[in-house]
This record gives C-alpha cells, sequence and structure tokens, in this order.
C-alpha cells in the first residue's frame, strides 16, 4: 500500500514540480499562472506536449528549444526531479493517512516559496496568503480523520500555534526590523499553523530550527567565501526547511536538549 502511495506522489510530484517551475518565473511578475501557455523565451514557439514531460523533455532535447535550440536551463528538471524526490519522501514518512495532503501540500508551496525568494527576496503574498484558508482546511481534514479518531485537540494547538508564530515574528520584526521582513512575518503564521498540529515540541523546534541552519549556513559562507556579513541571504527558505525538518527531527532534537544541556 505503502509503496504504490510512494510511486502515486513521485509522479504527482514531477508535474506538480512542473508547474512550480511556471509559478516561480510567473508570480513574482504578476502573470496569470494558467495562461497564456508555456512558450520559448527567445524564438516564441510554445511547447508542444510532447516537450513538456517533467524531466524527459529535457533529456530527449538535450536541454534546447526544439525550434531555436536556444538552452534550457537545467533548473527546470532540477526542480521537476527534487519535488518527486520530496513527495514521494513525504508520502514514504506519512504513509498512506489523512495527513499526507496538508504535508503534500506544504512542501510544494516550500519549493515554489524558497526558490522565489532566492531568486527575488520576496515571499509573494499570491501564494502566502491563500495559504491560510488551504493549510487550515487541510489540517481540519488531518483532525477529522474520517475512519480513525478525531483529534480537534491538534486543530485547536493549530490555530494557536499560528497566531502564536505570528506573534513572534512581530516582535522580531518590531525589533530588528533589518533582519526580517514582512514576508517572513506574513509567512510565519502558515508555518505555525503547521507546526502547531504535531504539538508544542515540534512547533519550538521549527521556531528555533530556521535561525540554527541560517546562522551555520551564514558562518560556512563567511569561512568560504568571505562573503560580508551583509550579504543578503533570504531567510524564508531557511522558514520553510526548518518547518519541514521540524516534524521528523523534534523528537530525537528535544531529547538531546533535555538530556544533554540540561541534565535532566
Ligand atoms: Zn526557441
Amino acid at each position: 500500500m505503502t509503496g504504490l502511495l510512494v510511486g502515486v506522489c513521485a509522479v504527482a510530484g514531477l508535474l506538480i514540480g512542473s508547474f512550480l517551475n511556471v509559478v516561480v518565473w510567473r508570480v513574482p511578475r504578476g502573470e496569470s499562472v494558467v495562461h497564456p501557455p508555456s512558450a520559448c523565451p527567445r524564438c516564441g514557439a510554445s511547447i508542444q506536449p510532447r516537450d513538456n514531460v517533467p524531466v524527459v523533455s529535457w533529456v530527449l532535447l538535450r536541454g534546447r528549444c526544439r525550434a531555436c535550440a536556444a538552452p534550457i536551463s537545467v533548473r527546470y528538471p532540477l526542480v521537476e526531479a527534487v519535488t518527486a524526490l520530496l513527495f514521494a519522501a513525504t508520502a514514504a514518512v506519512v504513509g498512506p493517512s489523512w495527513l499526507l495532503p496538508v504535508a503534500l501540500y506544504v512542501v510544494a508551496v516550500a519549493v515554489a516559496l524558497a526558490l522565489i525568494d532566492i531568486d527575488v527576496h520576496r515571499l509573494p503574498d499570491a501564494i502566502v496568503l491563500p495559504s491560510y484558508p488551504v493549510v487550515l482546511v487541510l489540517l481540519a481534514l488531518a483532525s477529522l480523520d474520517p475512519g480513525g479518531t478525531s483529534d480537534w485537540h491538534a486543530l485547536g494547538r493549530s490555530v494557536l500555534g499560528g497566531l502564536a508564530m505570528l506573534a513572534v515574528y512581530l516582535v522580531l520584526v518590531l525589533v530588528h526590523p533589518a533582519g526580517m521582513g514582512l514576508g517572513d512575518l506574513k509567512l510565519s503564521g502558515v508555518l505555525g499553523m503547521f507546526l502547531g498540529w504535531f504539538g508544542w515540541g515540534v512547533w519550538a523546534v521549527g521556531l528555533f530550527l530556521p535561525f540554527l541552519l541560517g546562522a551555520v549556513f551564514g558562518l560556512v559562507l563567511m569561512a568560504a567565501r568571505r562573503a560580508g556579513r551583509k550579504t543578503g541571504i533570504p531567510f524564508g527558505p531557511w522558514m520553510l526547511l526548518g518547518a519541514l525538518a521540524a516534524p521528523l527531527v523534534a523528537g530525537p532534537a528535544l531529547d538531546w536538549y533535555w538530556d544533554t544541556v540540561l541534565q535532566l
């Protein structure tokens, strides 16, 4: 059962990854993601369905436009492959459960927002704001767990987790406006809802992990490239990575914290 689910989610990940490439290019430019259909940016030839198969078409075309041979960035098949891998891994970890839809949604949004934030240092409202109702409804579905035991406490915790995360980021933005953007603030509530569903331990790890990851990455970058302290590394990707990793690492991380740091 789980094997089939992983396979289906991998294929879905390829197709969603292909769509995310369109989202990452068009949403920051204020363009529609459904119209017009994809075309070569150099010669304007529309992309035929046979040339729009995720990963496969890029390999068969050897990374070039069929009409004018303009190079097509390797990033497109990479995003498709990485999304497929993340979807498959999510299905393998979560298994056949009503938690899977919200987990896959957060993965897809994370891929799109991380790339846009790295590209243009923005987290577009067009993606972040609709995610509030979508994530809440999908978390309600996970809490309802048709055929299982409903856990409405988890949904209540999600709402509180979202509000609490917004409050923490609001303080951070007010205290240090240069280090944190309004985009980060708006995203924090979505991730707080997702993290809160799992419990307050996961929520807390999801709050601290982005700062830890960002700090470690910043130190590595400074050591390797002597990047200045002002090098603009967006924070959004760390928030998204932290939110996805926290449910997986929170158990061991909190155990280590209690045992080693607090010696309890
Ligand atoms: Zn072309």
